[in-house]
């Protein structure tokens, strides 16, 4: 595995590659590996024949100062990782080298009312910093596959409309959520969690599993009630635990035949927890 740490060595040897016919997987990650990251990274490689991953905890994503400063880092368990892996080539930039002046004046974008709900609604400014970040991952490595995790369903809406808007040729696959196994969606955020919490957060998962078993027969806001109240006996802060349209997002009160997904942020001590099901 190769690691570059400046985006011009990575591009020049990526035209090298692209003038030997290799097509390109890309995986962008903030680091702190688990076995989701590592199922993105298997797929890439049944796509693509040069599989490049990146690690960069992008600080113009965070709303909250807090939780940007305590993301979890681990770099060297994780380029242990990726060598166990598929991977050909980390990116490793740092801030300077992403963002560089444009830092003090960044570009925003407009995505309509899917910016305006759930995560966008309850972390402003998010979006935007995946799509300023993404923006420059993408003109950087070209990727003709991009995978990304259904567990950061709305951020994969998101770079879907941004790679429309950016006319690049990249091919988003969106990937399933990988689960411990008592059912939480693994996540980087997750070794921040105490004992005591670890053993209650799955119940997040608990939440969504009852209102897919049960979205048939109960109306959409007794049922999201009593799944808010599962969450809460079990010491969750509720953001939000919605039945959306999954292309839009926007809230529905009863099922349509089209596709649905129930979405849930919830708190746990000082932990934001975010997970999804399609119904
Ligand atoms: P992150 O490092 O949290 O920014 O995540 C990098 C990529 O991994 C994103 O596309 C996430 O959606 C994806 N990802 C994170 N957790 C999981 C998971 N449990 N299963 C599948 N993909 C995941």
């Amino acid at each position: 595995m190769l690691i570059f740490k400046e985006k011009k060595g990575l591009e020049a040897y990526l035209k090298s590659l692209r003038t030997q016919g290799k097509t390109i997987g890309f995986i962008p990650t903030m680091g702190a590996l688990h076995e989701g990251h590592l199922s993105l990274i298997k797929e890439a490689s049944k796509h693509a024949g040069v599989t490049v991953c990146s690690i960069f905890v992008n600080p113009t994503q965070f709303n909250n100062q807090e939780d940007f400063e305590r993301y979890p880092i681990r770099l060297e368990e994780d380029i242990k990782m990726l060598l166990d892996s598929t991977t050909d080539i980390l990116f490793l930039p740092s801030v300077e080298e992403m963002y560089g002046a444009t830092i003090g004046n960044l570009e925003t974008y407009s995505f309509g009312p899917l910016e305006k709900v759930w995560e966008g609604a309850y972390r402003p400014g998010h979006f935007q910093g995946v799509s300023q970040v993404m923006k420059r991952l993408l003109e950087i490595v070209h990727p003709e596959v991009l995978l990304m995790g259904q567990k950061d369903y709305q951020q994969t809406l998101i770079v879907r409309i941004l790679i429309n808007l950016l006319k690049i040729n990249t091919q988003l696959i969106t990937c399933p959520i990988i689960r411990e196994p008592d059912g939480l969606a693994m996540s980087s955020r997750n070794l921040r969690l105490s004992k005591e919490a670890r053993e209650k957060a799955a119940g997040i998962h608990r939440a969504l599993i009852y209102v897919k078993d049960n979205f048939q027969k109960t109306p959409f806001n007794l049922l999201l009630k009593n799944g808010i109240l599962l969450l809460e006996n079990e010491g969750f802060r509720v953001e939000y635990l919605v039945v959306a349209d999954s292309t839009g997002l926007q809230k529905l009160d009863s099922p349509v035949p089209s596709s649905m997904i129930c979405l849930v942020a919830a708190w746990l001590d000082s932990i934001r927890l975010i997970d999804n099901v399609f119904l």
